[in-house]
């Protein structure tokens, strides 16, 4: 099987994408292989991607996977965005971003709210041509948070289908549905094609 590293410092993301790569490429987290991680200097989902992925595949000599992704609130003019992980100031936990979510969405009634994930494969640190994918999860910021599966976001982000947050889903489930799903599954497709 195909080795492949996957650009992500975060272990919640790990779990989830290794377990939807798995069969089709040997996953090797870039914390195993003790890349050093790059400041996410770009200005979009996208370009945040292929930092990540061009250091990991650059100290590696590995093809590999990186993600981006954020949360983007239709009434706070898409904040918090690429600032996603560091909303509530760097270092910040998933409890204190969300609480400045909670507290910045008290006097709005549009709730309206979506996760991003671009996701990006780089052949090598200088691959001309990478495979790129940008998805979006639709729901409603909740008034106060609620379920203890998954990370981040996850306990006020309200699925209105399936009446519950992302927090309640088994993460089975949140795989097949969420923004990082939907966008592994497109590049999954793509690197497929490509061979
Ligand atoms: P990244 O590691 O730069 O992609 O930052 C992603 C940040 O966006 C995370 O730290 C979370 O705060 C948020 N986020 C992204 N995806 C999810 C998700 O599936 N559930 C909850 N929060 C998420």
């Amino acid at each position: 099987m195909k080795k492949i590293i996957l650009a992500t410092g975060n272990l919640g993301k790990v779990r989830e994408l290794s377990a939807m790569l798995n069969g089709h490429y040997s996953v090797v987290s870039q914390k195993e292989m003790l890349v050093e991680e790059v400041p996410e200097t770009g200005s979009s989902f996208i370009e945040n991607a292929l930092i990540k992925a061009r250091n990991a595949a650059s100290q590696t000599g590995l093809p590999a996977i990186a993600d981006d992704s954020g949360l983007e609130v239709n009434a706070l003019g898409g904040e918090p965005g690429i600032y996603s992980a560091r909303y509530a100031g760097e270092g910040a936990s998933d409890e204190e971003n969300l609480n400045k979510i909670l507290i910045n969405m008290e006097h709005h009634d549009n709730r309206r709210a979506h996760f991003c994930c671009a996701m990006v494969f780089v052949k090598s640190a200088e691959d001309s041509n990478p495979i790129i994918v940008e998805r979006r999860w639709k729901g409603e910021i909740l008034r106060e948070p609620i379920g203890s599966n998954g990370f981040g976001y996850d306990p006020i982000f309200y699925l209105k289908e399936l009446d519950c947050s992302s927090a309640q889903l088994e993460p089975e489930v949140k795989n097949k549905i969420s923004h990082r799903g939907l966008a592994l599954n497109d590049l999954l497709k793509e690197l497929i094609d490509v061979g």
